[in-house]
């Protein structure tokens, strides 16, 4: 580079979210030319940083870090920060000195699944067919082998959902399979399926499931080459703008022809995936009318009773209704536990891999 002789021992080191648009000019041999790429941590790595903020907070000793790493995959360091923030905010509402690991779990899931609504008004219809929903979701998911476990199904509103059925992935993934896919493909059209079955209509409670399966079944044929028709080819090369995410403009490089099996292997994928979830789900009726009502009447499950439901076990009846969220108060906001100060993070939405079904 101008202006530095090779002696005098000056190492130039520079940070890019937007490697593609570099000159490249820049990264010949002697300049930028070694290129350490940060990525996402891995479940080590979310343990260490939950380690590093967590440090000036006093935790109770039944605190378990690693199982938070565990279950915050796809979360950058931002996000856990986040959590440990909530976490602290939250003992401290519910006046404790150490913060437990409840209240690491309750901060988890506002972090990761978005805040309870419990104030929304549901009809007891709305309800119900939420609860087919999801129940839906999760009971094709514990049906199928091979999938995630499921980690929580609930009927509490939050965010924009009226429901949300969450997984967890069992082991960190960065490659996933053409059955996965079509497994994943099958959960999602578990919802609309169930609703479908027990009631006859449909509801607009299943719009993300079909954009999700849309995108995921398009990428399957597109980008991912798994469709026997049409080979391993990429079809429309994209102008994404990286850093935003967002995709600018697709050029069809491909002939009408083409378009059209496109269209008709995207549409043969989800229709065997959504046939296959109605009929698990056709299959397993006493099941699933089993599942929605216990959801109806506890709201929320997690995996292990789920799991304990569907093997025909009784729960333990209600522990009494866990305190409501309460809105930030002033007197909360004012006395975060130690360490917790100007920590506040904006919220944001989680890039998970492995998006919950709404
Ligand atoms: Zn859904």
């Amino acid at each position: 580079m101008d202006g530095f002789e090779s002696n005098e021992g000056v190492i130039m080191i520079a940070a890019t979210n937007r490697p593609d648009v570099l000159d490249p000019a820049l990264l010949r041999p002697g300049r930028f030319d070694r290129q350490i790429v940060v990525d996402w941590p891995d479940v080590r790595g979310r343990e260490g940083i939950l380690r590093v903020h967590t440090r000036k907070i006093p935790l109770s000793d039944e605190v378990d870090l690693k199982q938070i790493a565990r279950g915050t995959p796809g979360l950058a360091g931002a996000d856990l920060a986040n959590i440990v923030n909530e976490a602290a905010l939250l003992a401290a509402r519910r006046n404790r000195k150490k913060v437990m690991q409840r209240d690491f779990e309750d901060a988890k899931d506002k972090v990761m699944l978005g805040m309870e609504r419990r104030s929304l008004v549901m009809t007891e219809e709305e309800r119900k067919s939420t609860a087919y929903h999801e129940g839906g979701h999760a009971l094709v998911g514990w049906l199928l082998p091979g999938s995630d476990p499921v980690n929580k199904v609930t009927i509490i509103p939050r965010g924009r959902a009226l429901g949300i059925t969450s997984w967890v992935p069992q082991e960190e993934r960065h490659n996933r399979s053409k059955e996965d896919l079509e497994r994943m493909l099958c959960h999602m059209m578990g919802g609309r399926a169930a609703e479908l079955l027990v009631f006859n209509h449909l509801t607009t409670g299943a719009i993300s499931d079909i954009e999700q399966a849309t995108e995921t079944a398009r990428n399957m044929v597109c980008r991912y080459g798994m469709s026997e028709a049409l080979g391993p080819l990429t079809f429309g090369k994209k102008e994404e703008m990286v850093f935003l995410g967002k995709e600018i403009a697709t050029h069809k490089d491909y002939s009408e022809q083409t378009a059209v099996l496109i269209d008709q292997e995207v549409r043969r994928i989800i229709e065997t995936a959504y046939n296959a979830a109605m009929q698990l789900l056709r299959d397993n009726m006493d099941k699933l009318h089993l599942l929605a009502n216990t959801l109806l009447e506890r709201e929320v499950l997690d995996g292990d009773e789920m799991d304990r439901v569907l093997h025909g076990e009784k729960l333990e009846p209600l522990r009494p209704a866990t305190e409501p969220e309460p809105a930030e108060t002033a007197a909360a906001a004012q006395e975060p536990l130690k360490g917790a100060a100007g920590q506040k993070l904006e919220p944001f939405s989680p890039p998970s891999p492995r998006p919950a079904g709404a």
